[in-house]
């Protein structure tokens, strides 16, 4: 019951966006109900380096050395591209001769990219007296720029490429009652998308469903991409803390000499965990039990895993990094999938409908890999996983189970890890200090 009122809540946040919101939910449900979602989860540990986490280097050019010929006609002008639109329409409508446009489409590979102009993009167009046109810059997004010129009788192409300013930002939000981080986010004016990666960076230690509570804290120093002062998107998130009742949580991006950015504590064990706690996002339908009374036949029978009741099709996710030694059908077990994870730990996912394509004994498989689907087959009475936790070939419960951590800083990277990390740690400790003021003037 408590489930079904949380995820009430997490679906009914304010009235505005209920669209967006709704779809918010669906992904926060594997997010947020389940805590974790062992897919995003592989995702969040490692999150490949999108874009430079130092400060962005000055602007990159490919523009030709001399600037463009200026024009100065009284046909230099802004289209943007509308609804139905295509090149030749927009020739057309401002008087272009269908020539002109051949010479563009047909200048190289940039003019190729005219093919898939979208409404919102935008061209500056510059003739000469005769309405021929001269000069063309097609504009996909605020950072890239192609740059067509008349030279002759063809057209020479030339893309520009600006890098965004990145801009350290600090924000703090605290739970209310009836809200979730979720909605909290939103009240702050950050994206549900943000609002995810926050979550990520804390799901193998939080239950974003469970343990979150009103009065509850988040502080988070990420930076913002800029283009002459305007948001155009969220960079990465390069500290975060999270308070619960129990305890702080802290985490803090490190980018590794792979290239590879992942999270740690300040201590520098890994956010990540070798293992996620659930394989789907599910209730728990049947709990480890060794005296278990089995439905079907009516008599004491172990149960020594756990059942996850969810609609037949549900994706199930390997829980941790491993091998598949097993991809079976056995009467009880129905179709049936085993994980070897090293030398200690062994992961068994039963009843499938079915597994996931290309799934063969042998394969390595990644923590959040789907590796089938929630089915009845065996001795189930309906859709439903059944799954093990064996350490040293013995059932553990898996849902009290110490799962192991995954890797932390080698010791060649510490002084580097703690140089790199120390700051933002500061950094967000001396904005969180200040703003304690802020919340409580403005949140009593
Ligand atoms: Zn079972």
């Amino acid at each position: 019951m408590k489930t079904r009122e949380v995820r009430r809540i997490v679906v009914a946040p304010p009235k505005k966006h209920a669209i967006v919101v709704a779809a918010v939910c669906t992904i926060l449900l594997s997010v947020a109900l389940a805590g974790r979602s062992p897919n995003q989860t592989a995702n969040a540990a490692s999150v490949p380096a999108v874009e430079p986490a130092s400060p962005a280097p000055p602007a990159v050019t490919a523009a030709p050395p001399s600037p463009p010929p200026t024009l100065p006609t009284p046909s230099d002008f802004t289209a943007p591209v509308k609804s139905g639109d295509n090149l030749a329409k927009i020739f057309d409508r401002h008087g272009f001769h269908p020539r002109d446009l051949h010479l563009v489409v047909h200048s190289g590979p940039h003019g190729r990219r005219l093919a898939s102009i979208m409404p919102g993009h935008e061209f500056d167009f510059a003739a000469d007296d005769e309405g021929n046109l001269q000069h063309l810059t097609y504009r996909p997004d605020r950072l890239q720029s192609l740059e067509f010129r008349r030279i002759g009788d063809r057209f020479e192409a030339t893309e520009t490429v600006r890098q965004p300013d990145h801009e350290r930002v600090y924000r703090a939000g605290r739970i209310q009652a009836d809200q979730s981080l979720f909605t909290t986010c939103m009240d702050l004016g950050l994206s549900d998308a943000f609002a995810i990666r926050l979550a990520e960076l804390f799901q193998w230690d939080i239950d974003f469903v469970h343990d979150v509570r009103p009065g509850n804290e988040f502080h988070v120093l990420y930076e913002e991409r800029r283009v002459d002062g305007e948001f155009i998107g969220y960079g990465e998130i390069l500290v975060a803390e999270f308070v619960t009742r129990r305890r702080s949580h802290r985490a803090v991006r490190y980018v590794g000499v792979d290239g590879v950015a992942s999270y740690y504590a300040p201590e520098g064990s890994t956010m990540r965990k070798r293992f996620v706690r659930t394989p789907l996002d599910a209730r728990v339908s049947s709990p480890f039990n060794l005296n278990r009374v089995h439905p079907l036949w009516k008599r004491v029978m172990p149960h020594r895993g756990i059942d996850y009741a969810a609609p037949t099709g549900t994706p199930v996710k390997a829980t941790g990094d491993g091998k598949v030694v097993t991809r079976s059908r056995t009467g009880p077990n129905g179709n049936y999938v085993v994980i070897q994870h090293g030398e200690r730990y062994q992961t068994k996912y039963l009843h499938l409908a079915r597994f996931a394509r290309n799934l063969k004994e042998g394969q390595s498989v990644a923590q959040g890999q789907v590796i089938g689907f929630v089915g009845a087959t065996g001795w189930a009475t309906g859709p439903h996983l059944h799954y093990e936790f064996l350490v040293d070939g013995v059932h553990k419960n898996p849902s009290t189970v110490g799962l192991p951590e995954a890797e932390p800083i080698p010791d060649a990277l510490r002084e580097d890890f703690l140089a790199t990390t120390t700051p933002l740690l500061d950094d967000l400790q001396a904005r969180k200090d200040s703003d304690q003021i802020a919340f409580q003037t403005t949140r009593p």
